[in-house]
């Protein structure tokens, strides 16, 4: 009942329209979706432990934008993420030699995880999404138990690549049960990369070989 009542309020508050432009009983019509830019070559940046970078498409597209802001409410998370998710396959579909070096050397997706407070709070984890959707497609098994995040990190916006670092430092735990030596760490946003470079590091200090990153979008 209550489910029903909640699901009509948010009906009312945001009903089902595109949020390209504003069709009907979608939330992202094909056409929009084609619309947003996807990158065609991998990231030139590169993190001294994260070396490869794949990163689908730009945060400041104000589709993309709008998209992830609208995600983070939770009836919209999946289905947005999902649709999202097919930029990222995409843009991943123009690398057919490092899908097949991705599948050849057992890499594994481990999505960048919440800290379980916010985890608590929101209920779901965007970078989770993305990675069972990559898995799903390309047969990349996920690992969502061996990163964890222990502690919460203060709010990251405004500050720069030197300072989120030392925000986030230490934030990141390995449970060294399953040892894993390829690894492909999956994020919706990417700002400055400290967050990555963080969670690589302390999986190579674990033992991981190589790490790379699949992120949706760059801002
Ligand atoms: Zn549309």
């Amino acid at each position: 009942m209550w489910k029903k009542v909640k699901q009509y309020i948010l009906q009312l508050v945001f009903p089902v329209k595109c949020l390209g432009c504003g069709k009907e009983h979608t939330l992202l019509c094909p056409s929009c979706i084609n619309a947003i830019p996807v990158y065609s070559t991998p990231s030139r940046r590169q993190l001294p432990h994260c070396n490869t970078l794949l990163i689908a498409t730009h945060y400041h597209h104000p589709l993309v934008k709008k998209t992830i802001k609208m995600a983070k409410y939770r009836p919209y998370a999946s289905p947005l993420i999902t649709l999202l998710s097919s930029i990222v396959i995409q843009y991943v579909k123009q690398f057919p030699t490092t899908i097949t070096y991705i599948s050849d050397n057992h890499f594994v997706l481990i999505p960048i995880p919440l800290s379980r407070h916010t985890y608590a709070r929101r209920g779901f984890n965007q970078a989770r999404y993305i990675a069972q959707e990559l898995c799903k497609e390309f047969k990349w098994p996920v690992h969502t138990k061996l990163l964890i995040k222990v502690k919460r990190t203060p709010s990251q916006t405004e500050l720069s690549y030197t300072s989120r670092k030392a925000n986030i430092k230490g934030v990141f735990s390995v449970l060294k049960d399953q040892p894993l030596k390829n690894i492909i760490l999956v994020d919706d946003v990417i700002t400055t990369g400290a967050t990555l470079e963080e969670a690589a590091k302390t999986l190579k200090r674990a033992g991981a070989q190589n790490v790379w990153a699949i992120v949706l979008a760059k801002s």
